[in-house]
């Protein structure tokens, strides 16, 4: 009997590649195991994906004959929406997998383009190599309601400056600052270790506006590192400002949503690593 984590190993490097894969190469040449395991171990692999927030990933396993993938996978998302899967395979989510009206063609080539985007997405690096703007004359925002703060805020020199501040520390600590990519989270600034990814947003602290800027700062980078975990990257959140808060209520606030709260002549706090899993745990 084949093992599951093989076969989705299988699956995911066919959902890497963009590619699709039959029955009978999922278990490797062995026809009689894809008869008799095929319909049941393609639909624990994908309520596991669907658990972790991801699409169904044994869309891309197709049929020889038809180059399609059975009905399975639809009718394994009608039982889903109706509440009638047990066991391994339940999910008490309440999101419905199937849209409105959907039949099963249509089902079927959705899963397969979310399965091919997601794992592509997932392959490769989480950015581009950083690289420097030139200086912004473009000074501190005013304390004008604007329709996207982020923009502007990205717009100042301050933040060019903790950018700029923060990428240097990488560097100086021979890390790679990366700058995200076009069809990725639009992060300010990642970089990775051999045991995670970190993933920065950075904010100027306007003395108008430092509370508006911490609370749109930490939004965004749980935002961005719930992207990333979605990616299957072990995920930690910097939130990297421009000087320490007057409020330091902020630092035990980031804290316990783990995120590193810094600001340049701070960033030497930022984990190296995630907290080894030894006797002092609780800590993050
Ligand atoms: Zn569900």
């Amino acid at each position: 009997m084949a093992d599951i984590a093989v076969l989705r190993e299988r699956m995911v490097a066919t959902a890497r590649s963009g590619t699709k894969l039959t029955y009978t190469d999922l278990y490797a040449g062995d026809r009689w195991a894809a008869r008799g395991h095929a319909s049941q171990d393609c639909g624990l692999i994908s309520m596991d994906e669907h658990r972790a927030g991801r699409p169904l990933l044994s869309a891309v396993v197709v049929s020889k004959e038809t180059g399609m993938a059975s009905r399975g996978l639809y009718n394994l998302a009608r039982q889903h929406d109706e509440g009638v899967l047990t066991g391994d395979n339940a999910c008490p989510c309440g999101k419905p997998m199937l849209l409105p009206s959907e039949d099963e063609p249509a089902f079927r080539e959705r899963q397969l383009r979310l399965v091919h985007a997601a794992w592509a997405l997932a392959s490769g690096p989480i950015g581009n190599p950083y690289v420097p703007a030139p200086a912004a004359p473009m000074p501190h925002r005013s304390a004008a309601l604007v329709t996207n703060l982020d923009a502007l805020d990205r717009a100042t020199e301050a933040h060019r400056q903790i950018l700029e501040s923060l990428a240097s520390f990488l560097r100086s600590k021979d890390l790679t600052p990366l700058e995200p990519r076009p069809d990725g989270p639009q992060f300010d600034l990642a970089w990775e270790t051999a045991e995670a990814t970190f993933v920065a947003e950075v904010k100027s602290l306007p003395a108008d506006g430092e509370r508006q800027q911490l609370r749109l700062g930490l939004g965004q980078v749980l935002d961005y590192q719930d992207a990333l975990e979605r990616m299957g990257k072990s995920t930690q959140a910097v939130l990297a400002v421009e000087r320490e808060p007057r409020d330091l209520a902020w630092l035990g606030l980031c804290a316990r949503h783990g995120v590193s709260l810094v600001w340049p002549g701070r960033f030497e706090i930022l984990p190296r690593m995630p907290a080894p899993a030894s006797g002092s745990s609780g800590s993050r």
